[in-house]
C-alpha cells in the first residue's frame, strides 16, 4: 500500500478532459486540500467546478500558481510550453511540476532549460482519454488501470521522479518510464499517425456521400472528432517522427494501390492477412 500524500494546494493549468479528470480523481481520493484550475474561458472553469474537479478557478495563471505544492500542466502542448517560464517566475520554488502533454521531447527540453533546478519537474503522458474534450467529459476513474508514461532524463531530480510516480499511482495508473525521444518516436506510430489518418480520411469523403455513412467510416474516423487545436500542437511538436511514420504508411498504401492497379489478388490478400493478424494482436494486448 502507498502512503497517501495530502497536498495543501494543487494548481491544474488546463481543466479540460485530462486536467478535470485529475482534479476529480484527486478529490475522490482526498489527495488535496485545495485545487485551483486555470483556463481561458469562464465557461470551462464553471464546468470544471460543477464537475467537482476544482475548488476554484481563475484565468490568471500567475495568481493560481502562488503557493501551489503540485503544479500540473494539462493544456494543449504549445500552451504547456508557454506556461513553463510563467511557472518558473511565479511558482513556489520546490514545487512538484509535471505535465500531461502527448509529446514529450520538446516539453521536457523546455522545462529543463527554463525551470530553476529547485522545481521538482518530470514529464508525464497518461495513456487515457478519448476524442472528447472539455471538463464535462472528465471522470474520476479515467486513470484507473491505465498506463502513465513518465519521461525522466539523466537531469531529472530523483525525488521528482519518485513523487510524480507516487502521484500517478495514487490515481490508479501503472507507471512506465521512457526517455522523451523514444516516447515521441513510439507515439508518432501508435497514436499520432492514426489521428492524422483519421482526419485525412474524414476530409477525403465527398460531401454528397455523407448521408450514406457506414459503421466502417464511423469506426475509422472516430478520433477525427478530437480537438483540432490539440492535434495541431502535437503535429508541430513531433514533426520529424510523424513525418517518418507518415512516409512508412505511404509506402504501405502505395503497395496496396499498386496491387489493385495490377489486379494482384495474391498480393492484396497477403497484405490484408498480415494486417488482420496485427489487428488481432491489438485486441489481445
Ligand atoms: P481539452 O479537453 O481540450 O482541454 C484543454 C484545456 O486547456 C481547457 O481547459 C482549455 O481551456 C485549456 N487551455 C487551452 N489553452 C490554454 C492556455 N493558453 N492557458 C491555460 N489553459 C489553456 O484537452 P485534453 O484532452 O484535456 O488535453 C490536455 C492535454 O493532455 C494536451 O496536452 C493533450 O496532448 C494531453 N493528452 C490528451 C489526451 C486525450 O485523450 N485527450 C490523452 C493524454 C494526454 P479553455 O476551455 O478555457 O480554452
Amino acid at each position: 500500500m502507498f502512503r497517501k500524500e495530502l497536498f495543501r494546494k494543487v494548481t491544474i493549468v488546463g481543466v479540460g478532459l485530462i486536467g478535470a479528470s485529475i482534479g476529480m480523481a484527486m478529490r475522490k481520493k482526498n489527495l488535496a486540500k485545495e485545487i485551483v484550475g486555470v483556463a481561458r474561458k469562464d465557461a470551462t472553469l464553471e464546468a470544471a467546478k460543477e464537475q467537482g474537479a476544482i475548488h476554484s478557478g481563475t484565468k490568471n495563471i500567475k495568481d493560481a500558481l502562488k503557493d501551489a505544492e503540485l503544479i500540473i500542466l494539462a493544456a494543449p502542448v504549445n500552451a504547456i510550453i508557454e506556461a513553463i517560464p510563467v511557472v518558473n517566475a511565479h511558482g513556489k520554488r520546490g514545487a512538484i511540476v509535471t505535465d500531461v502533454g502527448s509529446t514529450k521531447a520538446l516539453i521536457v527540453d523546455q522545462a529543463q532549460k527554463n525551470l530553476h533546478p529547485s522545481f521538482l519537474f518530470v514529464g508525464s503522458h497518461p495513456i487515457a482519454g478519448s476524442e472528447k474534450s472539455g471538463p464535462q467529459a472528465g471522470s474520476a476513474d479515467l486513470f484507473v488501470n491505465t498506463t502513465c508514461v513518465m519521461t525522466p532524463t539523466e537531469k531529472t531530480n530523483r525525488l521528482a521522479k519518485e513523487k510524480v510516480k507516487h502521484f500517478w499511482t495514487q490515481l490508479g495508473a501503472h507507471v512506465k518510464f521512457m526517455p522523451p525521444a523514444e516516447h515521441d518516436e513510439v507515439f508518432a506510430c501508435i497514436s499520432h499517425l492514426p489521428h492524422v489518418m483519421a482526419y485525412s480520411l474524414a476530409k477525403s469523403i465527398p460531401e454528397q456521400y455523407l448521408s450514406y455513412t457506414t459503421q466502417s467510416l464511423r469506426d475509422t474516423t472516430r478520433i477525427a472528432g478530437s480537438d483540432p487545436k490539440m492535434w495541431n500542437d502535437i503535429c508541430v511538436s513531433n514533426t520529424k517522427n510523424i513525418l517518418k511514420a507518415l512516409d512508412e504508411y505511404a509506402k504501405v498504401l502505395g503497395s496496396i494501390r499498386k496491387a489493385i492497379v495490377d489486379a494482384d489478388q495474391q498480393g492484396l490478400t497477403d497484405t490484408f492477412t498480415q494486417a488482420k493478424a496485427i489487428r488481432e494482436r491489438l485486441e489481445k494486448s
